[in-house]
């Protein structure tokens, strides 16, 4: 069969290959290498790839082998009328002319001498049917390539009808709940942060400083080495103070933050309520695991829609005035520790990190809510089957709309196990507030009612 050895001996051009080429076996060659199906065979490319390419016959420029030798396309064409005319010419000269680019129309008989000495052969001339059957197999090759891309077209993940539904719906429901001027703070009782200075809020704020004069290398790499001292500081002074004895009762007259912050967390608790019941299937479960599911996951929610507000140049959540931005200093003030903080501090960071789409950041909030692991909920399958079905919307939108983000979804879900351990240590810091009188009293009914241990 053709093979490129077949071509690399020196006088190329002039040599007729080894072995018998049958007009009945070659044929076999164009279904099973489709590199032999054109007659007109580029050379290989190992071979002599500044050799100059010339006709064989003539000397023109040649274009590649043409049944069987390197000639120009002028005597491949004439090669190939002569042997289908099965022509029969005779010199009108001595039998012995030079062909030349400029002559070779001159004398036919020796230019098809030629042509048959430097190796041209007619098995190489496809008949009308092989041409053909050639025409065939190249568009039995372009179908089958087009029936592929159809295939793979067809098999692209994309959103359904009842999927897009879904993300309009929790955009708009999420738009509907989420005030990005953030007119209605200025409702809430004030925010005070020039109380007695406590030793947790004093530290909270040096911690501050800290971040603040590192802010450089922070806005650059959030992650970086810097921000990560910053932390364990941080924790390490908290963990000093908090060992001090006395530290506890000297706290407990001290949450100057908290009537402004409580009524910040009710105020979500009820954009939070208001979202839920605009993703789609939440308002046909029962009236209990209604409240099952927002009770337990209402803390996570708002933990996930502060993003929004978040800012990594300073780690503050920033809601318009300058009055309503709030520093881990500020968050102490209002009864929490670093215990809580410096986790969700970094959940944040992470979160930001991920740079979701509105779609996604809607989606994970509603996969949120819609956990049926959560305590108390009674049709565990039926919440599950909606929380399938917002987990699938979110995979089928990242892969359609979310470039590089093969391992977004993973990232996400990991998320939502990070607010699992954020809200576990929320409850625990909430109850021992709440078990001080004082401090309940500046609670709202709502935040009582939503994050009060009694299961309804
Ligand atoms: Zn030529
Ligand atoms: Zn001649």
């Amino acid at each position: 069969t053709l093979t490129p050895n077949s071509w690399q001996s020196s006088d190329v051009a002039l040599k007729v290959p080894q072995g018998c080429f049958s007009i009945l076996t070659w044929p076999l060659c164009l279904v099973m290498e489709p590199t032999v199906v054109s007659t007109s065979t580029e050379a290989p490319d190992e071979f002599d790839r500044n050799a100059p390419r010339i006709c064989g016959v003539c000397g023109d420029k040649a274009t590649g082998f043409h049944f069987n030798a390197m000639t120009c396309e002028g005597c491949k064409g004439f090669f190939r009328r002569s042997m289908k005319r099965k022509a029969a010419f005779t010199c009108p000269f001595n039998g012995s002319c030079t062909i030349t680019k400029d002559n070779r129309r001159h004398c036919q008989a020796c230019r098809l001498k030629r042509c048959v000495d430097i190796g041209m052969m007619k098995e190489f001339i496809l008949t009308d049917e092989e041409v053909q059957r050639k025409k065939d197999l190249i568009q039995r090759r372009k179908d089958e390539e087009a029936q592929r891309e159809a295939d793979r077209e067809a098999r692209r993940p994309r959103l359904t009808d009842e999927q897009s539904h879904v993300i309009t719906t929790l955009v708009e429901a999420h738009h509907k709940t989420f005030d990005d001027s953030y007119s209605d703070f200025c409702r809430f009782r004030p925010p005070v942060r020039d109380g007695p200075v406590t030793r947790s809020a004093s530290r909270a704020a040096s911690l501050h400083s800290l971040s603040d004069a590192s802010s450089d290398s922070f806005s650059h790499s959030p992650e970086s080495l810097d921000a990560k001292m910053n932390f364990n500081n941080l924790l390490m002074m908290y963990q000093e103070q908090g060992s001090s004895p006395d530290s506890s009762e000297e706290e407990a007259s001290s949450y100057s933050m908290l009537p402004h912050l409580a009524d910040l967390v009710s105020y979500s608790i009820q954009k939070v309520i208001g979202f839920s019941k605009m993703i789609p299937g939440f308002r046909y479960l029962t009236a209990e695991d209604q409240i099952a599911l927002l009770k337990s996951s209402a803390i996570e929610v708002i933990m996930l829609r502060s993003n929004q507000s978040f800012n990594l140049e300073d780690m503050s959540w920033s809601c318009g005035a300058p009055d309503f931005k709030y520093q881990i200093s500020d968050v102490t003030k209002a009864g929490h520790t670093l215990e809580l903080l410096e986790p969700l501090v970094k959940f944040q960071v992470g979160l930001k990190k991920l740079n979701l789409h509105e779609e996604e950041h809607v989606l994970l909030m509603a996969i949120c809510l819609l956990s049926p692991d959560r305590p108390g909920v009674q049709d565990h399958a039926r919440i599950e089957a909606l929380q399938d079905r917002l987990s699938e919307t979110l995979q089928a939108y990242i892969r359609l709309h979310h470039p590089g983000g093969r391992l977004l979804y993973a990232k996400m879900i990991q998320k939502l196990a990070d607010l699992r351990s954020l809200n576990e240590e929320h409850s625990k810091q909430y109850r021992s507030l709440s078990f001080q009188p004082e401090h309940s009293m500046q609670l709202t009914p709502l935040v009582l009612e939503v994050f009060g241990s009694e299961v309804s």
